[in-house]
């Protein structure tokens, strides 16, 4: 049975977040624990589009973060919820506006099985949920009190704001399991005050979310309309498998094309020899990842 040494990578957003006493020890702390189980099912053997998943799943649960639970507002008050996820053998699924999945993510992995579909949106979506077997909340399950102040706030200011002067943000997650097999996913509440129906590129496969066993897995956050105008996530795929660009030269220079046309982010990434980057243009990046079986490591800012 081979035998790789395991890589994986979680973010829970990037953006300009201030410094703070506590140095955000809460969203840290979840990071470390949720990269803690999910390094540990994949040195048991769990397949990289599993583990992406779960990973996933356990950050949107956490109300620390931009997503499922906890995940930003609209204009009109609703949470309304992007996902992606994608394997490296090219097969994918992803979701977007939605308002019932419990886990977003799952009923995009559910898509992905199903095979005969991508994409769903809006209420067709969430109508798919029991159809699929996914589990539902009432939408104001997702709904908690600092995101209504934050939306009061952006209201205030008449801006569509990402999430980053606040400490929480959108959620991904990206692998390398025990066969060499590679895996992405990612999963948010878009940006505060965002048009209702507005899909950022965590919803769109190759702008937010992308993998190939032959190059790598990537999961972005930041401002969503730029990385979808650069289709950020496959675009570093396509300098590696047809430019021959190391990861990590790709996704920098992708980083840039984001900050020249106006937006900023981050990206987690990890290649076919389980090698992780974790650029950004923010100050910070919520993240935790370990590169071949180390120890998992977490960290904020920059
Ligand atoms: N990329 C997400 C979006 O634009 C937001 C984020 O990463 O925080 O929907």
């Amino acid at each position: 049975m081979p035998h790789h040494p395991v890589s994986f990578a979680l973010h829970g957003g990037a953006g300009d977040m201030p410094q703070r006493d506590h140095g955000y020890a809460e969203h840290l702390a979840a990071l470390q624990a949720i990269g803690t189980q999910v390094q540990s099912a994949l040195q048991d053997g769990l397949p990289a589009l599993d583990a992406v998943e779960m990973g996933v799943r356990l950050l949107e649960d956490c109300e620390h973060f931009n997503a499922g639970r906890g995940a930003v507002l609209n204009t009109l008050g609703e949470a309304e919820l992007d996902a992606s996820i994608m394997g490296g053998d090219g097969a994918c699924g992803a979701v977007a506006a939605t308002r019932r999945p419990r886990n977003p993510v799952t009923l995009a992995r559910a898509l992905l099985n199903d095979g005969r579909h991508v994409m769903l949106a809006g209420a067709h979506a969430d109508a798919a949920c029991e159809r699929l077997g996914i589990s539902m909340a009432e939408p104001e399950y997702f709904i908690i009190e600092d995101r209504q102040r934050q939306l009061e706030r952006a209201r205030a200011h008449a801006t569509v704001m990402l999430d980053h002067d606040e400490p929480l943000g959108t959620v991904g997650a990206v692998a390398r399991d025990r066969h060499g097999r590679l895996a992405a996913a990612t999963s948010t509440g878009g940006m505060t005050n965002k048009a209702a129906g507005r899909v950022g590129d965590t919803g769109v496969i190759g702008a937010g979310t992308w993998a190939n066993d032959q190059t790598c897995a990537i999961s972005t956050t930041g401002h969503g309309e730029s990385f979808i105008r650069v289709n950020a996530a496959a675009q570093i795929h396509w300098r590696m498998s047809l430019g021959h660009e190391p990861m990590h030269a790709a996704a920098e220079l992708v980083i840039q094309q984001v900050v020249d046309c106006g937006g900023m982010g981050g990206l987690i990434g990890v290649d076919r020899d389980g090698l992780v980057c974790l650029p950004m243009s923010t100050l910070g990046m919520f993240r935790a990842w370990s590169e071949l079986d180390a120890p998992v490591r977490s960290a904020v800012f920059r």
